[in-house]
């Protein structure tokens, strides 16, 4: 009795079933695919922060190149590009969609990147 008893919990011990097997993975694929859409979604946001802050930073340049000069910078700032007095690491390029700034000397703001 006894003898049959421990053989019974052996078997019972042997290991896991199939089906907590396929429990165990599926949830840890439902946890990386959280976390993976996460992560993705917070490069995304990190990306848009800087550029906002390269627009904030060559709409600032384009004032002061505008006291300096009396004249507002080229449309596509290749000239404040080139002088490192206002861009000593040169035009900045969005790091969120790859396209470059423009200026618009009416609005005095950078056009477009409203991501
Ligand atoms: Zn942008």
């Amino acid at each position: 009795m006894a003898h049959t008893l421990a053989r019974q919990l052996g078997s019972r011990r042997r290991g896991f079933s199939y089906l907590e097997i396929l429990a165990v993975v599926t949830l840890l694929g439902i946890t990386a695919a959280i976390v993976l859409t996460r992560v993705s979604y917070r490069s995304d946001e990190a990306e848009i922060n800087a550029c906002h802050l390269h627009k904030g930073n060559l709409e600032v340049q384009a004032q002061l190149w505008f006291r300096d000069k009396g004249s507002w910078p080229a449309s596509n700032l290749s000239d404040m590009a080139a002088d490192s007095n206002y861009l000593p690491d040169g035009l900045p390029q969005c790091p969120h969609s790859s396209t470059p700034y423009t200026f618009n000397s009416s609005t005095q703001k950078i056009t477009g990147h409203d991501h």
